[in-house]
């Protein structure tokens, strides 16, 4: 229900749990002037640093820094927003937090800032998602992509589409009136061709958020072949320089099993199933049941061979729970003991990459087929960082406006569709989301943010 009454005082620790220089206590609400005063001492100016000693209730000083107060709507949450900065160590900032929540807030729930500057309209949805997706950003790539989001880019694109549905459906329901006259109708409108515009710019912008889902997400890849053929080798190589940037985001638990590196910016889960073979230990039993189930939603998998092995030497369990539907290479290593020759070979469709992990040779080829497999193709700036549900939303927008297409003959039916595929698309925006649709997105924010 849309809020007649005022916000409540929501506030939390805004950076990371930790000692650091800084850290950042942020509270949202409304008329935050007199709590900003009772913190600094002052009545305090809008977007100023005020530098300042913080007190408890009985003026005890717990810290000095810097207070910002940024009145209504000009702030992140479109409320009043007051930010502390003090030493970022975690009993000041606690002590700082709890003094807030004696001057009448309340914690704020994770995503609370994001989704009240979203409900105030400050962010569409695709951009309040685009926050949690910068800063879960795994690679430099996937940040830049996230930022596109977040300034709006993917939205904006959304809108153009949903403008140019808009158009014709005024069009097509002007004249419902007259429904003698419907065939000629769209002949004169030109609506067919305007359709299949739609629908390739729709096409565009799936193509590119699917690019960017794979940013997001990355490839689960699997080494298997028998000790000492290289796969640790195999694995160091293909980091190279690249070695992602991998940080501890909630949920993602690194484990020794499991190991990410990046080509172009897109992450690779690879897990070298040696490890698996080597521990027999209760404790890491837990973790080996996890590193299987990843295993069997693995999207490639590699089997090192010998230059001079027969290939299929690996039938242990391993083989029986690797997942069908994933695509398989064969990849030859150490030719260099041989004649060093790196080749790709395709027979059929059963790919054999001969490479040497030792001196390099051949491990382009093993980037590019591992692109290939993925289905990059993207440069750089037009992609989307997209999530699973917003893939989903376009899909279901493309399908209506194919059966637009096939009602050219009923013109209550083909409004209807580009109607359906106009609701598809705003959803990804927020425009037509269910609550506790939101409810799930924004519960998966940090807090603070
Ligand atoms: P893993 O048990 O499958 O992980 O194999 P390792 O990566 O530990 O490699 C086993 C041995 O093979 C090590 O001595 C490596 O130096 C060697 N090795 C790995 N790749 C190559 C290669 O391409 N050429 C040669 N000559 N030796 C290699
Ligand atoms: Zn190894």
């Amino acid at each position: 229900s849309p809020a007649a009454r005022a916000p409540d005082t929501i506030a939390a620790i805004a950076t990371a749990p930790g000692r650091g220089g800084v850290g950042v206590v942020r509270v949202s609400g409304a008329a935050l002037s007199a709590f900003a005063q009772a913190l600094c001492g002052r009545e305090p100016q809008p977007r100023r640093a005020h530098f300042t000693r913080f007190a408890d209730a009985a003026g005890q000083a717990i810290d000095e820094g810097i207070l910002l107060y940024f009145p209504a709507p000009a702030s992140f949450t479109g409320e009043d927003v007051v930010e502390l900065q003090g030493h970022g160590g975690p009993v000041v900032m606690q002590l700082l937090l709890e003094r807030c929540l004696e001057l009448g807030a309340r914690l704020a729930e994770p995503g609370e800032f994001t989704r009240r500057a979203f409900l105030n309209g400050k962010l569409d949805l695709a951009q309040a998602e685009g926050v949690a997706d910068l800063i879960e950003a795994s690679t430099a790539a996937a940040a830049r992509s996230a930022l596109r989001s977040l300034s709006g880019k993917f939205s904006e694109e959304v809108r153009r589409i949903v403008d140019a549905l808009i158009d014709l459906r005024m069009l097509v329901e002007a004249t419902l009136d007259f429904p003698e006259e419907e065939i000629e109708f769209l002949e004169r409108a030109r609506a067919l061709p305007r359709l299949e515009g739609i629908r390739s710019e729709l096409e565009g912008l799936l193509d590119r958020a699917r690019q960017g889902a794979l940013l997001r997400s990355g490839l689960n890849v699997v080494l298997v072949g028998a000790p000492n053929v290289g796969k640790s080798s195999l694995l160091n190589r293909l980091a190279g320089e690249e070695r992602a940037i991998v940080t501890d985001i909630a949920g993602t638990t690194r484990d020794a099993l499991r190991e990410t590196i990046q080509i172009e910016g897109i992450p690779l889960h690879i897990i070298d199933t040696a490890g698996l073979r080597d521990t027999a230990d209760t404790v890491e039993r837990i973790g080996i049941e996890r590193t299987w189930r990843e295993i069997e939603r693995a999207d490639v998998i590699l089997r090192l061979v010998e230059a001079d092995a027969s290939d299929e030497v690996v039938g242990d369990t391993i083989d029986t729970r690797l997942p069908a539907g994933a695509v398989r290479v064969t990849v030859v290593n150490k030719i260099d003991l041989g004649d060093g020759q790196a080749a790709r070979e395709d027979d059929a469709g059963r790919v054999r990459l001969r490479l040497s992990a030792r001196t390099g040779a051949g491990i382009e080829l093993l980037r590019a087929e591992l692109l290939r497999i993925a289905g990059w193709h993207a440069h750089g700036e037009d992609v989307i960082l997209a999530r699973e549900r917003h893939l989903q939303a376009l899909r279901e927008a493309l399908a209506h406006v194919a059966a637009a297409a096939e009602q050219c003959a009923a013109l209550e039916l083909f409004a209807e569709e580009l109607r359906l595929a106009q609701e598809s698309l705003g959803e990804i925006t927020g425009e037509f989301t269910a609550d506790d649709l939101l409810g799930v997105i924004f519960s998966r924010f940090c807090i603070g943010k």
